[in-house]
């Protein structure tokens, strides 16, 4: 049985694509559970000047693909409202605090706020000061939700940060990376903590190295502008791989809480090696992709929005090593891109020779498929780990456990209202990974790239390969 929430969700951006794709589904699944009932409202903002209905109607619209129940979805939308606004103009604030006020007391939410900026970051340091000072925080929690892009560098996330941390302290702000809300992510620290024997050989004893693979079929669609700002260091590497790192990489917490688990995660990142400039090149590669061998798909350089002469990396694969006890000496091979040939998260841990002390064949491999397969699996030198070595890695024995996957964002939204941390990142793991992650900009800014460098559809440059073979290693995924 759902514990129900109690809620005024107010959604900067509330027109916009996130808001529709991923924010209203997510809450009407939760409706669906019976985790948002009666308590809840939601106010929508943007600058244009829908009506309560036509913004209902887009609400609904959204669900279409989820669900044919137009009652319930009905029902749904009438816990929505909305609120023309222009977050840089301090007289809206107090139509939206007086808004939110009477929908407290409508919907006898307890006065708890979810601020969601789904805006540009360039506004995300005027909406929260604009909630201090025009007084919108209540006696109730009040919890602010951003989305990646935390900064564009060190530098940038320290001013943001600065700006949010004067109406917010760090506790009350959400830093969503929704990798961190997929099942297999948030399932992993479970599965390590619930198998002695893997826990036992997660160190540099047994791991001869780990690796990490977010791919992506797609090129850049329709968000060429955004991208071209970006690059794939600063979209996945900067934030969905580094946590996937700190998940695998940290010790054992004290307890399953957030602090706990936080505190053995900043271990992790406090231990980055961050690479010197002249190290850049050696340990990590970029591309951009070209057209496909059938010349049906374009090249990077000619996507809209994109500079035809454009030096921003589609792919990259790196080596990350940590320095501590634990981990010294094993790499952590990352790579990411767009246009390779199947979408896939996936993380390889590669044991050596002397796992067999542990009861598994030298040199075995366990996968954990976070994506795209419905109802993620474990394989053990791919083969299903129920048909593996049970002894070694064991999962719960429930043959329905994975029908309980639910998506990303309906894992977060639950985490957001329960005032659970442990799946969002934290001020001082983002500061780690900006630092680490800075160096290699500078360095490839500071020289030109042969681009385009990878046909669409393949697995990147052949120097990701070389990366690992340098090692004597290889991908273990390769198509
Ligand atoms: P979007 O579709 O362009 O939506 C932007 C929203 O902001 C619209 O509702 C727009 O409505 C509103 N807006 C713009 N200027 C405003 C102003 N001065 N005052 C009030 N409202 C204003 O963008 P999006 O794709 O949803 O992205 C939103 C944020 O989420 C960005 O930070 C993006 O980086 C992040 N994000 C998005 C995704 C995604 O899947 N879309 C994924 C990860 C992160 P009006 O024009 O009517 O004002």
């Amino acid at each position: 049985m759902a514990n129900e929430k109690r809620a005024v969700f107010i959604i900067f951006g509330g027109s916009g694509d996130l808001a529709h794709r991923k924010l209203y589904p997510a809450l009407y699944n939760l409706y669906k559970t019976g985790d948002l009932k009666e308590h809840f409202a939601v106010i929508g903002t943007a600058r244009r000047p829908w009506s309560d209905d036509y913004y209902r109607s887009t609400v609904v619209e959204s669900l279409k693909d989820i669900d044919d129940d137009e009652k319930m979805m009905e029902e749904f939308a009438k816990h929505f409202f909305y609120q023309s606004h222009d977050v840089t103009d301090s007289d809206h604030y107090i139509a939206l605090k007086q808004l939110a006020a009477k929908l407290d007391d409508q919907f006898d939410t307890g006065s708890n706020r979810v601020y969601y900026m789904a805006i540009a970051p360039r506004f995300f340091g005027t909406v929260a000061e604009h909630i201090n000072s025009e007084g919108l925080k209540t006696n109730g929690f009040n919890r602010l939700v951003i989305e990646k892009p935390f900064g564009r560098s060190f530098d940038s996330a320290c001013e943001l940060n600065s700006s949010l941390t004067k109406t917010f302290s760090e506790e009350e702000i959400y830093r969503m990376d929704h990798y961190l809300g997929k099942f297999m992510v948030q399932q992993f620290t479970n599965i390590r903590l619930n198998n002695p024997q893997l826990e036992k050989a997660l160190n540099n004893q047994y791991v001869s190295n780990v690796q990490v693979t977010l791919s992506e079929s797609l090129g850049v669609e329709d968000r060429g502008g955004y991208y071209e700002t970006a690059g794939v260091l600063r979209d996945m590497i900067q934030n969905h791989i580094m946590q996937i790192i700190g998940a695998v990489a940290m010790d054992k917490p004290a307890k399953l809480d957030s602090d706990s688990i936080h505190e053995v995660k900043r271990d992790v990142f406090d231990s980055l090696k961050v690479l010197q400039p002249d190290e850049v090149d050696r340990d990590f590669v970029r591309g951009q992709y070209d057209e496909d061998a059938t010349g049906k798909l374009k090249a990077y350089r000619d996507e809209d929005n994109v500079d035809p002469k454009s030096n921003i990396e589609t792919f990259a694969a790196g080596k990350i090593m940590l320095e501590n006890s634990r981990w010294d000496n094993v790499p952590f091979y990352v790579r990411s891109g767009k246009r390779m040939p199947v979408k896939s998260s996936r993380i390889d841990i590669v044991f050596n020779d002397k796992i067999k002390e542990l009861g598994l064949n030298p040199n075995t491999t366990v996968i954990f498929l976070i994506e795209p397969e419905n109802g993620s699996s474990i394989l053990v030198n791919g083969i299903d780990y129920k048909e593996a070595n049970q002894d070694f890695i064991s999962f719960p024995e429930d043959p329905h456990f994975f029908d309980n996957e639910r998506e990303a964002y309906e894992n977060l939204m639950i985490d957001i209202l329960d005032g659970n941390k442990i799946h969002f990142t934290l001020w001082n793991e983002l500061q780690n990974a900006w630092k680490y992650v800075d160096v290699i900009r500078n360095q490839w800014d500071n020289e030109t790239p042969d681009f385009p460098n990878y046909m669409s559809k393949t697995m990147g440059p052949d120097a990701a390969a070389e990366l690992l073979e340098r090692d004597g290693n290889s991908w273990v995924w390769d198509d």
